[in-house]
């Protein structure tokens, strides 16, 4: 496996491998590389004959007092994630080289970025798809794999890649979870013992949701009034937001039905975790 810091070798890379006729897979991730990661790697390394991941802390998708400076890095374990799931080539640009002096261009996804994250983080989302475009256009994939985990993300580089005709497969895959169903993490690292002893307070708001929602309950309220009441039995857990929505276009819902989308963020101390399920719907 290799490692590749500049844009230009990034796409001398890539231009040598379509030259040679050969697939290219791309898994961008922040880094702190976990299962999760892996098993997107491990797909990208089915659909692709050049499997690319890149690891970049993308500074303009975090807001002011966000966690950018303390996000978890870990370069050396990263590779032996990476190298173990099959990887050829990691891509790991440099904040200035992505944006130097005088960078001022951004990609804005509409209607899709209004609510959840899009609500709760202002400014996060433009910068997810104006660096996930830049990512493209580097390493220029025929296939990009991105997690469920983030499940309003996928939905908006879903679009963007459709509305601007980018020619790139986009694929999702299935949330990834530790034994006990705390959603795999690189932010799960911030977390005390007793922290993360609470913070299954995500997995299991889900949970309940799903088994009213099997047992006949439609009523978004009735359903939502659990989904907080099985939080707030965690001390140390604040709502961020906990929301049904059309899982498709990310509408407010009052009746649940296959397909709804159950999004949850939530503050377990001063660490901000996700989480979401499709009602109706193994995940
Ligand atoms: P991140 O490094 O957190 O930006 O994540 C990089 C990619 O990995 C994104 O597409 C995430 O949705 C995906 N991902 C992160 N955690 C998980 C998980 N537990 N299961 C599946 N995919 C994940």
């Amino acid at each position: 496996m290799e490692i590749i810091v500049t844009v230009e070798a990034m796409r001398a890379a890539s231009r040598g491998a379509r030259a040679a006729g050969r697939r290219i897979a791309l898994v961008p991730t922040m880094g702190y590389l976990h299962e999760g990661h892996a098993s997107l790697m491990r797909e990208g390394r089915h659909r692709a004959d050049l499997l690319v991941a890149s690891i970049f802390v993308n500074p303009t998708q975090f807001g002011a007092g966000e966690d950018l400076d303390a996000y978890p890095r870990d370069l050396d374990r990263d590779m032996a994630i990476a190298t173990a799931a099959g990887v050829d080539l990691i891509f790991a640009p440099k904040a200035s080289d992505m944006y130097p002096a005088g960078y001022q261009t951004w990609v804005d996804v509409d209607r899709l970025t209004g609510p959840l994250c899009g609500a709760s983080r202002p400014g996060h989302f433009r910068g997810v798809t104006t660096v996930v475009t830049k990512l493209f256009n580097i390493v220029r994939p025929d296939v990009a794999l991105f997690g469920r985990k983030d499940y309003q993300q996928l939905a908006v580089i879903r679009r963007m890649a459709a509305d601007l005709d980018m020619g790139i497969e986009v694929v999702g895959m299935p949330i990834v979870r530790e034994a006990d169903g705390l959603a795999m993490s690189s932010r799960n690292a911030y977390l005390s013992p007793d922290e993360r002893q609470s913070a299954l307070c995500l997995s299991r708001a889900l949970a309940r949701a799903r088994e009213l929602y099997r047992t006949g309950e439609r009523a978004v309220p009735v359903l939502l009034d659990a989904v907080r009441a099985t939080i707030a039995a965690e001390r140390t857990a604040v709502i961020d937001y906990a929301e049904f929505r059309d899982g498709d276009t990310l509408d407010d819902v009052t009746s649940a039905a296959d397909g709804t989308l159950l999004a949850l963020a939530v503050r377990i101390g001063k660490t901000r975790l996700i989480d979401n399920c499709l009602l109706g719907e193994e995940n």
